[in-house]
């Protein structure tokens, strides 16, 4: 195992080259990770099929495995450091993803879906038991690499499957990293890294010894991924793009909720599927919820996730950073004003001003399209239902917000959110426990808590007389 080169103990060397990995605070290459050739996956998939066996037989062994892995991650002091280099999100941000990766180890080892009893009328006693489908492919973004990488291979492990791993080529590092700090936890081949360029993940998604494909990603690429698992007729879930909208209702208390908003639209640098990417504010209230917003942005320190003082770090990536900038030329060029930023800043790295942005045209693709990025449209309504109406009029559906101080009021408004999950005065809070799922354009199946669990399962019936 070496944590000096972040190289998983269990991934064969690599074949196909290398390639380098870019720190997105000075747009400068200072890594570089394994490119696998997709034919290299035959013989990870094999690896990963043959330690299936020993893994999914003993849940005790699992259980206390999975426990150690999470106190693995705990004490691994390098990683945050090493996902903020590669990533870009402040350091606080890279410590709690480290924290949340290990209380997700945690929570699944701990969970246990048991065995039912689903007839028992004479003269038939039917029995449920859960079964284990075999090799998982979990194929990851770069917004949350350990995150997102855990959300997957966390809850497949403990229902007794085994995992080949692909990250982004953005962010290999801390992945790779992460992989040999659980090598000494996980029994060889039950979680296997592998890293490249495509077509590595679109050979990964179709390859025939896979039982189940988790895909985190945009839309497009997980329409591609699907098609792909149907050759082999492998499960998929996928958890794809969102356009959430925050609704603010007229009772709001603007000052009061201005922080919280606007860290869950600017979180990450607003690289969060479930970020707040649409603010409806009523007329009356509007140009306030702009100047709240536009004074935090205009005053958040933005520089190095490293530097202590930065609370909001660069783009992740020159493409990302390409297209948040050509929305926002779209949106001033079809007449939005920006209240605060709309400029990418005048130094090395990827950093973009975080950007409020008012008198934005609905149809302008910064509204109507995910931006992925620190920009932040505020549209003005008039009629509640014109609101509700504009917040649901997308292809999108992960989640949405509504904002006042008469709470009945806000869940009842919230009920009319097409979306897998709304909130009340806050956005993108998610437990452990809780069901992730889009609805619409934004996934397929779901994830987190024991529905994360059965994705990763099947049904296994024992149908037998009843005994007199
Ligand atoms: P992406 O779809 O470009 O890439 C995601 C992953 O798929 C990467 O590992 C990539 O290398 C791989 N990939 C690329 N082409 C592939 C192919 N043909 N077959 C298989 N794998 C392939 O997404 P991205 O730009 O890395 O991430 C941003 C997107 O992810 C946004 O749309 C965001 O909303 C979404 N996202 C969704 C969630 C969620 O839980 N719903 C969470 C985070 C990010």
């Amino acid at each position: 195992m070496s944590l000096a080169t972040g190289r998983p103990a269990h991934a064969p060397a690599g074949r196909g080259g290398s390639f380098t990995v870019v720190d997105p605070a000075t747009g400068e290459a200072f890594g570089e990770a394994p490119d696998r050739r997709p034919e290299d996956l035959d013989a990870i998939v094999d690896r990963a099929h043959a330690a299936w066996r020993g893994w999914r037989a003993d849940p005790a062994a699992r259980r206390s495995a999975l426990r150690a892995a999470a106190d693995a991650v705990d004490g691994a002091a390098a990683l945050a450091p090493l996902l903020t280099r590669e990533q870009g999100k402040p350091l606080t941000e890279s410590h709690a993803e480290v924290a949340r990766t290990a209380a997700r180890l945690r929570y699944f080892a701990e969970l246990d879906v048991g065995t039912q009893t689903v007839v028992d009328d004479r003269p038939v006693h039917s029995r449920l038991r859960w079964r284990s489908l075999g090799p998982v492919a979990a194929i990851v973004p770069w917004n949350f690499p350990l995150q997102l990488a855990s959300a997957k291979f966390a809850p497949a492990l403990a229902a007794g499957n085994t995992v080949v791993l692909k990250p982004s080529p953005f962010t290999p590092l801390a992945t790779r990293m992460l992989g040999s700090v659980l090598a000494d936890a996980l029994p060889e081949g039950v979680l296997t890294i592998v890293t490249g360029r495509e077509p590595l993940g679109a050979r990964l998604a179709s390859h025939p010894g896979i039982r189940h494909v988790t895909f985190t990603g945009s839309a497009a690429t997980g329409r591609a991924v699907a098609a792909g698992a149907a050759a082999s007729l492998a499960r998929v879930t996928l958890e794809l793009g969102g356009n959430d909208a925050a609704v603010l209702l007229d009772d709001v208390d603007v000052e009061a909720v201005a922080d919280r908003l606007f860290w869950a639209a600017f979180r990450n640098c607003g690289q969060v599927c479930m970020a707040v990417k649409r603010v409806y504010a009523p007329s009356r209230l509007h140009a306030r919820v702009v100047e709240a917003l536009a004074h935090r942005a205009r005053t958040t320190t933005v520089g190095s996730g490293l530097d202590p003082l930065s609370r909001i770090g660069p783009v992740n990536n020159a493409p990302q950073l390409a297209r948040v900038e050509r929305r926002t030329a779209r949106a001033r060029s079809d007449g939005a004003r920006a209240a605060a930023g709309g400029h990418r800043l005048d130094r090395p790295g990827y950093f973009f001003a975080p950007t409020i942005l008012t008198d934005v045209p609905s149809g302008s693709p910064v509204v109507t399209e995910e931006q992925f990025g620190p920009v932040l449209p505020v549209l003005p309504y008039d009629r509640l239902d014109e609101a509700v109406r504009a917040a649901n009029d997308t292809g999108f559906g992960l989640g949405g917000s509504v904002w006042g101080t008469d709470l009945d009021r806000a869940a009842a408004v919230a009920d009319r959110l097409e979306c897998g999950t709304a909130w009340i005065n806050h956005h993108a809070e998610l437990s452990l426990a809780q069901p992730f799922a889009g609805a619409k354009d934004s996934g397929v199946g779901v994830a987190g808590g024991p529905w994360g669990l059965y994705g990763n399962l099947r049904p296994f019936v024992v149908h037998r007389p009843r005994e007199a």
